[in-house]
C-alpha cells in the first residue's frame, strides 16, 4: 500500500483493502437478496449436522444444525464468512428464521424415522433479543409438526450475559415451550453463577478451549471436572465439544461427562451424509437388550 504525510495526518490508500471492503458490500447484498427472495442466483444457505453422542452407550441423541452459503461462484462458505456481514446488515434474523425452519423440518423427518434425537440451533444475541423470537419459534414447530423436545436452541454465555435480566426471561419462556436449552461455548466467557442458577437451561456446552487442553494439562482437567460437578449438581447435562480424538473421548467418559460432540465422532455433514451416517451407525450398533430385532446368528 501507499502511504502519504500531508498535513499532520497520515493517508493511507490500501487497493487490497479498498477491494475487500467492495467484496463486502458484494456479499452483504447478495445475502439479503438470497434471504428475501426464493431463486435469485445467489445460492442458498444449507444446514450441516454434526452429530452429539452420549458418553456411556454412544448413542446419537442429537444433531447440532451449522449453518453454510451455498454460494454459486464462491463454493460452500462457512459461517465465518458471512454471520458478521448479516449482522451489520440486519439479515441476522432472516438468515436464523431460514435455519430454524430447515432445521426443525429436518428434526420433524428423523422424529418421523423414529430417531430419539434433538436438532440444535445455535442463537446469535441480536436473535435471543429480537421482539419475534418466540412467534417464530411457535410458528416453526406448528410447520413442522416437530415436538418441542425435538429442538435445542445453542446460546452462548456472552449472549446471555449481554443483558442477563431478558436473556432469563426469553429462555424461560422458550423452555416453557418444552423446547430445550443450551448454554454453548461454556467457560470462554463470563457468566455470574447468579444468572447461571436463575437460566433455566439443561445442559452446557463446555468450550473447546477446554477439551482441547483436556488430557495434555493438569488445571484444566481440574476446571473440567469442577464444572461436571457444577453442572449436575445444577441439574445440568455437561457435553463437551470438539473432541478430536479418543484419548479425550475416554477421559471425558471415564470423568462422568453426559455428551460428545466433535471430529473424532464426525465433521459436521450434509443431510444425505447425516442420514447415511446414521444408518451405518444403526446397522453396526448392536440391538439393545429388549428391543424387537432379531438376535444376530
Ligand atoms: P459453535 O456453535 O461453537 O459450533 C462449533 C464449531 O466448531 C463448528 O464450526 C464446528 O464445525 C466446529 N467443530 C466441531 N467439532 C470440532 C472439532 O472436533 N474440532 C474443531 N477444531 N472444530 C470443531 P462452524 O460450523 O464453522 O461454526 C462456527 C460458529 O458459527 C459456531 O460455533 C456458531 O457460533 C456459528 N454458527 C454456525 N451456524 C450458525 C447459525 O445457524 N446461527 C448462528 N447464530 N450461528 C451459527
Ligand atoms: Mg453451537
Ligand atoms: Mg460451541
Ligand atoms: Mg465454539
Amino acid at each position: 500500500y501507499a502511504a502519504k504525510r500531508d498535513g499532520g495526518g497520515v493517508r493511507v490508500y490500501d487497493e487490497a483493502a479498498d477491494a475487500r471492503d467492495r467484496d463486502e458490500m458484494t456479499l452483504a447484498d447478495e445475502l439479503r437478496t438470497m434471504l428475501t427472495t426464493q431463486s435469485c442466483g445467489h445460492g442458498d444457505l444449507e444446514l450441516h449436522y454434526q452429530p452429539q453422542l452420549d458418553c456411556t452407550d454412544g448413542r446419537v441423541v442429537g444433531m447440532e444444525a451449522l449453518v453454510r452459503w451455498r454460494h454459486p461462484e464462491r463454493g460452500l462458505l462457512p459461517p465465518v464468512a458471512f454471520i458478521d456481514l448479516a449482522e451489520q446488515t440486519g439479515s441476522m434474523f432472516a438468515l436464523t428464521e431460514r435455519v430454524l425452519g430447515q432445521a426443525a423440518a429436518q428434526a420433524a423427518r428423523w422424529q418421523g424415522d423414529g430417531r430419539d434425537l434433538a436438532v440444535a440451533v445455535n442463537l446469535s444475541t441480536s436473535c435471543l433479543e429480537h421482539p419475534r423470537l418466540l412467534d417464530t419459534l411457535d410458528a416453526v414447530l406448528a410447520d413442522s409438526g416437530l415436538r418441542p423436545e425435538g429442538l435445542v436452541v445453542e446460546i452462548t454465555e456472552t449472549t446471555l450475559m449481554h443483558d442477563p435480566r431478558h436473556a432469563v426471561a426469553v429462555t424461560r419462556a422458550i423452555a416453557d415451550r418444552g423446547i430445550g436449552v443450551s448454554i454453548d461455548d461454556y467457560g470462554s466467557g463470563y457468566s455470574s453463577l447468579t444468572y447461571l442458577n436463575e437460566l433455566p437451561a439443561g445442559e452446557l456446552k463446555l468450550d473447546r478451549s477446554f477439551t482441547a487442553r483436556l488430557t495434555s494439562d493438569e488445571r484444566t482437567r481440574a476446571i473440567v471436572s469442577g464444572t461436571l460437578e457444577l453442572a449436575h449438581h445444577l441439574g445440568l447435562r455437561l457435553i463437551a465439544e470438539g473432541v478430536e480424538d479418543a484419548a479425550t473421548d475416554d477421559a471425558l467418559r471415564l470423568m462422568g461427562c453426559d455428551r460428545a460432540q466433535g471430529y473424532l465422532h464426525s465433521r459436521p455433514m450434509p443431510v444425505a451424509d447425516a442420514d447415511a451416517w446414521l444408518r451405518a451407525r444403526d446397522a453396526a450398533t448392536p440391538a439393545e437388550v429388549g428391543d424387537a430385532a432379531p438376535a444376530p446368528t
